[in-house]
């Protein structure tokens, strides 16, 4: 189970693998829920224990890390959870996956300017321009996938892959 845990990505805050797994009960509800259809169910072929699960497909579309978090307020067993806060405070942005810059597919690192990304990031200080190359901070960037979305190079300029469960459980240290 740890090493599939790899391979596909969870919605915003759930649960580590076995306790999501033990408390997801397959609703569907996270997936209605999301405004930007960026959920699916993990298909058959993926084993009994996790057909049905939501996965995120941020390949292909970016989270949007939307303010009031409707996929996570959907979850009625609480397999996806918001972290315990101050009644003040917003929960820390979520880790979703690794984001990194293809620097032999992304055109500035080529040669031709570009920049198609640089309004897509929603967090600040996640990704950051050298002469006008991206770069992406690996301890800010949530994995959200909004700028491989906004690339105009195929393939995406922007790679994205899952995390072990061991990283994906710790909040970004995002602001
Ligand atoms: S945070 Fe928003 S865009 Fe991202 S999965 Fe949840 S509902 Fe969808
Ligand atoms: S809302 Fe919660 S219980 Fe329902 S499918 Fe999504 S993660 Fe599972
Ligand atoms: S750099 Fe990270 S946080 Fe910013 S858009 Fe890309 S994946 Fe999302």
């Amino acid at each position: 189970m740890t090493q599939r845990a790899r391979h596909w990505i969870r919605p915003p805050y759930a649960q580590a693998e076995l306790e999501f797994l033990l408390a997801c009960t397959r609703c569907d509800k996270c997936i209605e829920a999301c405004p930007h259809n960026v959920l699916f169910k993990l298909p058959a072929r993926l084993g009994a224990q996790v057909v049905g699960t939501p996965a995120m497909d941020v390949l292909n579309r970016g989270c949007h890390l939307c303010d009031d978090w409707p996929c996570v307020n959907a979850c009625e067993p609480d397999a996806l959870r918001l972290p315990a806060t101050a009644e003040d405070e917003d929960a820390p942005l979520p880790k979703l996956a690794h984001a990194e810059i293809n620097v032999s597919a992304c055109l500035p690192y080529l040669g031709p300017e570009c920049g198609a990304c640089k309004p897509a990031c929603p967090v600040p200080g996640a990704m950051t321009w050298k002469m006008e190359k991206p770069e992406i901070n690996p301890d800010i960037c949530t994995g959200c996938g909004l700028c491989r979305e906004a690339c105009i190079v195929e393939p995406k300029a922007v790679n994205i892959s899952s995390l072990p469960p061991e990283i994906r459980e710790l909040p970004s240290g995002s602001p």
